[in-house]
């Protein structure tokens, strides 16, 4: 097969973004992406597009269009890693071998995990934000929806926008208020979760919020089972004595958030943690047991928020580290594991939240990040959008350095 400095495996967010930024500080390297899918998305913007707040055909572009120029690009899925060889085994029955690889594939939404769903998709009032062909109909779901039971659900972490789930939620609410048919509408958030967020200095704003529309809280409830003719939802509801107990609930509207795993082919590869995960350092985002193997983004196995926010900065700290390793320098760039979860409580105002290991806060802007705010929803549905297109995919690396600006 064809050997390459660099493979990196996934195009998405991570694959393209690290490419663009290690050909913008070394054009000579030669790079191959591996990649199957022809279309790139934007996933932030999948939340705005289910509340009515976006266009979904400006969230996709052809994959073509977004392959740094420089990089080769493999257009099929790998298949088995062989760390111990430098190669990787392709889908198509190639094998291409590296000198240094990066993994960053994302992660796989487990539709399949919750009985009855993956057939009713799409139908019976059942949709999830986390697909780019039912975003719009979440939309569609919440203008036509004019009283009734509208649930909203989390499955257990780590998922990638780990507010997501609770940002259709309340987006859907911002709709029915200003329509005045919220009082009709019985709304309930069911989360796998004990808690309404991970980071506890959010929970309180979000809690005025969640009053402000009426909504029902249901903790430690995890959905398990669809039936879309008969509009019921089954819960697996973990008692405060560790049982479980089985409740079913009637929907006029489902919005679901899927289970989320790592991808097959990393679970069961010698790359993988006990999770499945890419086992990574969570400082150098090497891996721990091959030194010429680093991962970033929603697969690897770094305790960060899942999210485009935590790839800006851990693509600058993959960067620097893979080319120290590889003149033999010290890797010297450490992540903090900065995340960031623009919390969309309304129309027109986000929380943004930004916080890394520990949950610590790590405000880019000098301004209290519990409050909601309208500049920060022109971030989130304007600014964030063009910079990825226009300067996040091309390697610009704005307010991403460690050290910069906080
Ligand atoms: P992805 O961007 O998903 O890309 C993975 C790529 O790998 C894909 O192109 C896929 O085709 C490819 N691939 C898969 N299998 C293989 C294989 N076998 N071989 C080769 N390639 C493969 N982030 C934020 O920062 N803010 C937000 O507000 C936000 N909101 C979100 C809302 C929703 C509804 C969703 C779904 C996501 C949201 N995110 C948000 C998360 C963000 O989109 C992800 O964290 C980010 O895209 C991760 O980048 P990635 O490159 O790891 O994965």
């Amino acid at each position: 097969g064809e050997d390459f400095d660099i493979v990196v495996i996934g195009g998405g967010t991570a694959g393209i973004g690290i490419t663009a930024s290690l050909l913008r500080r070394q054009p000579s390297l030669r790079i191959a992406i591996v990649e199957p899918s022809d279309r790139h998305y934007y996933q932030p913007a999948w939340t705005l597009v289910g509340g009515g707040a976006y266009d979904i055909s400006k969230t996709v572009q052809p994959m073509a269009s977004v392959i740094p120029s420089g990089s080769t690009w493999i257009q099929t899925a790998a298949s088995v890693f062989d760390p111990n060889s430098n190669l990787v085994h392709l889908a198509d029955g190639r094998s291409i071998g590296y000198r240094q690889l990066v993994v960053c594939p994302g992660l796989r939404l487990a539709w399949e995990q919750i009985e009855g769903l993956e057939d009713t998709l799409g139908k019976h009032g059942v949709t999830s934000n986390y697909r780019f062909d039912l975003a719009p109909y979440t939309w569609s779901l919440v203008k036509e929806l004019k009283g009734g039971k509208a649930l909203f659900t989390q499955p257990p972490m780590p998922i990638k926008c780990a507010g997501a789930p609770q940002k259709a939620m309340y987006l859907s609410c911002d709709h029915w208020l200003r329509q005045g048919l919220l009082d009709k509408v019985s709304v309930e958030f069911n989360s796998a979760a004990p808690v309404l967020f991970g980071v506890a200095a959010f929970v309180p704003p979000l809690m005025e919020y969640v009053k402000r529309y009426n909504a029902n809280l249901a903790f430690s409830s995890n959905l398990v089972k669809v039936d879309g003719p008969n509009r019921i939802a089954y819960f697996d509801i973990r008692q405060p004595d560790g049982s479980v107990e089985w409740v079913a609930k009637s929907f006029d509207m489902l919005h679901v958030s899927p289970p989320q795993a790592a991808p097959d082919f990393v679970r069961k590869s010698p790359l993988a943690d006990a999770a499945g995960w890419c086992e990574v350092d969570h400082k150098t985002l090497r891996h721990t047991r091959y030194a010429n193997i680093f991962s970033l983004g929603d697969v690897c196995s770094s305790p960060n928020a899942k999210t485009a926010a935590a790839v800006r900065k851990q693509i600058v700290v993959v960067a620097e580290n893979l080319l120290a390793a590889r003149e033999s320098r010290e890797m010297a760039t450490l992540y903090d594991g900065y995340g960031s979860c623009p919390l969309t409580v309304e129309k027109g105002k986000v929380i943004l939240a930004e916080f890394g290991y520990g949950g610590k806060l790590l405000p880019t802007f000098r301004l209290d990040p519990t409050v909601p705010r309208f500049l920060a929803w022109l971030l989130k549905a304007k600014f964030l959008p063009w910079f990825y297109w226009h300067g996040f995919l091309k390697g610009r690396e704005w307010l991403a350095r460690p050290g910069s600006p906080t």
